[in-house]
C-alpha cells in the first residue's frame, strides 16, 4: 500500500516501514562511524523501540557487539493497517542485529506487568544467562499496577497555581497563549506511580532475584530537567515529581545491587523530539528555539548522539562527570549557559510572525514526521511498500 502520514494533533495514526527502517540505518552507520565502545556485551532494554531507548539499543549492539534484550509496547501491523513506529523500528532493528550476527530478541507487551518480567527473565536465562546493562526508558501516560491491578494515569499539571506561558502548534507554526490548572487531587501521586522509580526498582529486583544479573551490573534511567521557562509545567510540576522520585530510586536501587558491585545511575538527557515530549505543552516551543540554536552553534544532537556520546564519554568512558544530585548529565551542551541565555531572549519575543525566523519549526516539524517514518531523506515515499512486517523474534 501507498502510506501517507495521517495525523491528528500531536499524534500521527500512520507509520511508514520503509522510513522506520531507514531511521534505523543511519543511526547504526552514525554508531559504527564513532568506533567501537568499551561497553556492556548483554543488554535488556526496556522501553527499546523508540526514542532514547532505541538509540540505545543501537548504542549497545552496533556499539558494544551486545546482545540485546528489547521490551516496548507496540502495535503490530496487518494488512491494511501499518503498525507502530516502534514495531517497525524493532523488526528493522533485528534484521540488521542479526545480519550484523548480533543477537536480538524482543518482547512486545506491557513492562509494569509481572508477566512480562517473567519472560524477559526466562528468556535471558534461556540465551544470556545474565546481562550487564539494563536500559530503563519507559515513557508511558498510564500505567495498571501490578499488585492492585489499579491503573493509574499521569497528567501534566502545574502544582500549586495555574500555569500561562507560550506554545505553539507546530503543524500551523501558530503560537498561543496557554492556561493550565494546577494539580489537584491525586494528579501528582499518581503521576509518579506512573513515571516514577517504582517500576524501575521493581525490574531490578525482580531481575537480582533471579540472579540473572551479572557481577558490576550497570541500570539507568532517564531524566529531564530543562529550562527556566518550562520549570512550572515540568519540572517542578506533577512530571518533575515523578522524576524526582525516579532520581532518587537510583540510589535505593545501588544500594540493594551493592553485594553484586552494582551500580545504578540516572542520565539527564537533552530535550528532544519523541512521541513522549510532543505531548508536553511548551516544550516543542522551546524545542524550535534550542534547536535553532544549537544547529547555529554546531552542538545539536539526536538521540543517538546523545546516547553515543553517554556511552562512549560517560557509562563506559571512564569519567561519569555526576553533578551534585549524582546524576549524569548528558544535557550540558543544551543547559549551556550561551544557550539557555539565547532561547530566554528569543522567548520573550517568539510569534506567530516570527517564529519560522527565529525558531526552527522545519526542524521540529521534519523530526515529528521522522519519528513515524515520513519525510525521510533517500524514501520513496510513491512506492508501493508491504505494511506487514514482523520482528524476526515475535513470529
Ligand atoms: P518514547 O515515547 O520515544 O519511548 C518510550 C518507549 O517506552 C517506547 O519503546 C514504548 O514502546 C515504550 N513503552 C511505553 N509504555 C510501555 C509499556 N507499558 N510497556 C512496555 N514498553 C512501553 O520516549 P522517550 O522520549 O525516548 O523517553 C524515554 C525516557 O527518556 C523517558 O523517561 C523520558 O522522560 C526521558 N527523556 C526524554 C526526553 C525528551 O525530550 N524526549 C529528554 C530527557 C529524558
Amino acid at each position: 500500500m501507498i502510506i501517507e502520514p495521517r495525523t491528528r494533533g500531536f499524534i500521527c495514526l500512520t507509520s511508514h516501514p520503509t522510513g522506520c527502517e531507514q531511521n534505523v540505518i543511519d543511526q547504526i552507520e552514525y554508531v559504527k562511524s564513532k568506533g567501537a565502545i568499551n561497553g556492556a556485551k548483554k543488554v535488556l532494554v526496556i522501553g527499546s523501540s523508540t526514542g532514547f531507548g532505541l538509540a540505545s539499543r543501537i548504542s549497545s549492539a552496533f556499539g558494544s557487539d551486545a546482545a540485546t534484550i528489547g521490551v516496548f509496547f507496540d502495535k503490530p501491523a496487518s494488512e491494511g493497517r501499518p503498525g507502530s513506529p516502534g514495531f517497525y523500528n524493532t523488526a528493522a532493528f533485528e534484521k540488521h542485529a542479526n545480519a550484523a550476527g548480533l543477537y536480538a530478541k524482543s518482547i512486545n507487551g506491557d513492562a509494569f506487568s509481572n508477566e512480562v518480567k517473567e519472560q524477559v527473565i526466562n528468556l535471558i536465562k534461556d540465551d544470556l544467562g545474565q546481562v550487564d546493562l539494563v536500559i530503563y526508558s519507559l515513557a508511558s501516560p498510564v500505567r495498571t499496577h501490578p499488585e492492585t491491578g489499579k491503573r493509574y494515569k499521569s497528567v501534566l499539571k502545574p502544582i500549586g497555581g495555574d500555569f500561562s506561558n507560550k506554545t505553539v502548534d507546530f503543524h500551523t507554526g501558530k503560537v498561543t497563549d496557554i492556561s493550565i490548572k494546577p494539580a489537584e487531587g491525586d494528579d501528582v501521586a499518581n503521576t509518579v506511580t506512573v513515571m516514577g522509580g517504582e517500576d524501575w526498582k521493581m525490574w531490578m529486583d525482580a531481575l537480582n532475584e533471579a540472579n540473572v544479573l551479572s557481577e558490576g551490573v550497570k541500570t539507568v534511567a532517564y531524566s529531564y530537567i530543562g529550562p527556566e521557562v518550562t520549570k512550572p509545567v515540568y519540572r517542578n510540576g506533577t512530571i518533575g515529581a515523578a522524576k524526582d522520585h525516579l532520581e532518587a530510586t537510583a540510589f535505593t536501587i545501588s544500594d540493594d545491587l551493592k553485594a553484586i558491585g552494582g551500580e545504578a545511575y540516572v542520565s539527564v538527557n537533552k530535550a528532544l523530539v519523541t512521541q513522549a515530549s510532543s505531548a508536553i505543552p511548551v516544550i516543542p516551543l522551546y524545542i524550535s528555539l534550542l534547536y535553532k540554536i544549537m544547529k547555529a552553534k554546531g552542538i545539536h544532537e539526536g538521540c543517538i548522539e546523545q546516547i553515543q556520546r553517554l556511552y562512549s564519554e560517560r557509562l563506559f568512558g571512564g569519567s561519569l562527570d555526576l553533578d551534585d544530585k549524582g546524576r549524569i548529565r548528558i544535557d550540558d551542551w543544551e543547559m549551556r549557559e550561551d544557550v539557555q541565555a539565547e532561547v530566554t531572549k528569543l522567548w520573550e519575543t517568539a510569534s506567530t510572525e516570527n517564529l519560522s525566523e527565529i525558531g526552527d519549526l522545519e526542524g521540529y516539524s521534519n523530526d515529528f514526521y521522522n519519528l513515524f517514518g515520513f519525510k525521510v531523506p533517500g524514501v520513496d515515499y510513491e512506492a508501493d511498500v508491504n505494511e506487514v512486517v514482523t520482528i524476526p523474534s515475535i513470529q
